[in-house]
């Protein structure tokens, strides 16, 4: 569904994608590992035109997403991203955070949107917080919503990047919990995360990220149960 080939992105004079090759196909979860740094969020930003890519190529779908001559916005409304924070508008209640997208970018009615929007919300738990403003929301509550405005678009692919890392560690589970049964609903992630136990659980395959390249990666079981590279086995090593 998703294939990057060999992707390079510079800062300044620092080369932080080095020819990075990924795939995700439909229904797959995919989670990127690697220290602070390695450049799973460039990656990221990158596979949804968040950021404009040096050299490669992004395929969703049929599509070749890294023409230039693509229209990015259109793109960019196929995924459903989310961040580790600031994710929802302040001014806005949670029902007009989710609703943004469909109203705006597929033109749909209010009326539709909103009740679409008021089940998803209701499915995770948070019906009841639809016209509150975000900050009356725990930081659990407010990723949750997140992810409700992200998926409230029906994406192709959602990517995720460390949407645990900023929470409170009480609070991390109901969020995880949540990603767990959009994958096993199905959904297409590729979800960056320093959650080794929830990546381990979860994910079909586990890619190793370090310095811009991919180290490794395979199926949970092999990559965290016997990594075949030093570099993965230091990596892992930190969280034992
Ligand atoms: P973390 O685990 O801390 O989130 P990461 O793997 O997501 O790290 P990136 O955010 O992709 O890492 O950053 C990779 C490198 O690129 C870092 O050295 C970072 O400083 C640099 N970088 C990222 N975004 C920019 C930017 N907009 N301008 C300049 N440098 C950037
Ligand atoms: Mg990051």
């Amino acid at each position: 569904l998703l294939r990057a080939e060999d992707l390079w992105k510079s800062f300044d004079d620092r080369a932080v994608l080095q020819g990075v090759s990924v795939e995700l196909a439909a229904h797959e979860v995919v989670a990127v590992i690697g220290a602070s740094g390695s450049g799973k969020s460039t990656l990221l930003r990158c596979l949804s035109l968040l950021e404009p890519i040096d050299d490669g190529r992004i395929l969703l779908g049929d599509d070749d997403i890294s023409d230039p001559r693509v229209d990015a916005n259109r793109v960019r409304s196929r995924f459903g991203v989310v961040f580790q924070s600031y994710n929802l508008f302040p001014h806005m209640s949670v029902l007009d955070n989710v609703t943004l997208a469909s109203r705006v970018v597929r033109k749909e009615a209010k009326k539709d949107a909103e009740a679409r929007a008021l089940l998803l919300l209701d499915r995770v738990g948070l019906a009841d917080k639809a016209r509150e403003h975000p900050d009356r929301l725990s930081g659990g509550q407010q990723q949750r919503a997140a992810i409700v405005r992200a998926i409230a678009t029906d994406p192709e692919v959602l990517l995720l990047d460390e949407i645990t890392s900023a929470l409170d560690p009480e609070l991390v589970g109901e969020v995880l919990e949540l990603v767990r049964q959009l994958a096993e609903d199905g959904a297409t992630i590729l979800m960056a995360t320093h959650e080794m136990a929830f990546a381990r659980d979860v994910a079909h395959r586990v890619v190793f990220l370090d310095g811009g390249r991919i180290v490794e990666q395979g199926p949970p079981a092999e990559l965290f149960g016997a990594p075949r590279e030093a570099r993965t086995r230091e990596f892992l090593a930190r969280f034992t």
